[in-house]
């Protein structure tokens, strides 16, 4: 199956963009073809695909995968994509907005499943979150996203691009960048540059806590002033002053470190140590 360029086709139709629905197309067959290749793609998978566009992404993974469910919310995309790709038979179009579809449904009881997208940007942090929370059974995630979105994701300690949402991540998954695509890439170009993450999904969690919720609040709080140290951060929690001070203790950890310092290893400690002062 061959497809014409995201150019040629939008010539083609006559298509006028919607910008708010994030609509920035691919035009370049590298990145495409990065975005599949990095998405490791083969036979045995059920790839969902977020917004498929006019299908340039689309068809190219329809070549790769055993099936592909792509889901746009555009009607006016809708007649180009079964047009275009709706002859093949490994492809189903859902016309649907990927924030409210009913992800368990279209999955299904699918084996190999994995979410390849060049993502409208304004969907990014829910659609991650669907995924990571909703104990959706899937295994990657391989999205173009806004680049220091990308960065905070796959962030490491001891950086600025380390935070609450680096933690949330690879709380869920190993993360790792495929590729930096410049804002030229695209039509129209965004304001911009992007970057192709890859989220692979851990068996379980990276480490072990004693109350999902008390963690992320523990990472939440320790991020929200960056500069001050983790004492500073943990006060505002309401435990009593020495009952922390001995859960800093426990934990091992300097109360003068600041949160971005820490791994997500000693955050799981420490807040692990905190919760139980708190029973
Ligand atoms: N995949 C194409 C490509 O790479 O050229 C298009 C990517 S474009 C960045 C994002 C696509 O997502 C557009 O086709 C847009 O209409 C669609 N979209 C926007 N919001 C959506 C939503 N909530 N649910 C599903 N699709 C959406």
């Amino acid at each position: 199956m061959e497809i014409l360029s995201s150019v040629d086709l939008v010539k083609k139709y006559g298509f006028k963009f919607t910008k708010s629905l994030g609509q920035n197309f691919l035009t370049d067959d590298s990145v495409l073809d990065a975005i599949v290749e990095g998405a490791e793609v083969d036979k045995d998978d059920f790839v969902i695909e977020i917004g498929p566009g006019v299908g340039v992404l689309t068809c190219r993974l329809i070549n790769k995968a055993k099936s592909v469910c792509a889901i746009e919310l555009d009607d006016k995309l809708i007649p180009i994509l079964e047009q275009e790709l709706g002859s093949c038979e490994n492809f189903e179009l859902i016309h649907g907005d990927a924030l409210k579809v009913n992800f368990k449904e279209i999955i299904g009881d699918e084996q190999s499943v994995k979410v390849v997208a060049n993502l409208p940007y304004y969907v990014t942090t829910p659609i991650i979150s669907r995924f990571l929370t909703e104990g959706y059974n899937f295994k990657s995630l391989t999205i173009m996203i806004q680049k220091e979105v990308a960065e905070r994701i796959n962030g490491v300690p001891r950086t600025k691009a380390y935070g609450a949402l680096s933690v949330f991540a690879q709380y869920y998954c190993d993360t790792s960048i495929v590729k930096r695509v410049p804002a030229g890439c695209f039509i129209p170009q965004p304001k911009v540059d992007s970057i192709v993450i890859k989220l692979d999904k851990l068996e379980k969690p990276k480490v072990e806590v004693d109350d999902e919720k008390f963690f992320f609040k523990v990472v939440k709080q320790a991020f929200q002033m960056r500069r001050k140290t983790l004492w500073n951060c943990m006060k505002v929690l309401g435990l009593e002053k020495e009952r922390l001070i001995e859960a800093f203790e426990e934990a091992n950890i300097d109360m003068k470190r600041r949160g971005e310092t820490l791994s997500i290893e000693e955050f799981a400690t420490l807040a692990n140590c905190i919760y139980k002062k708190t029973k």
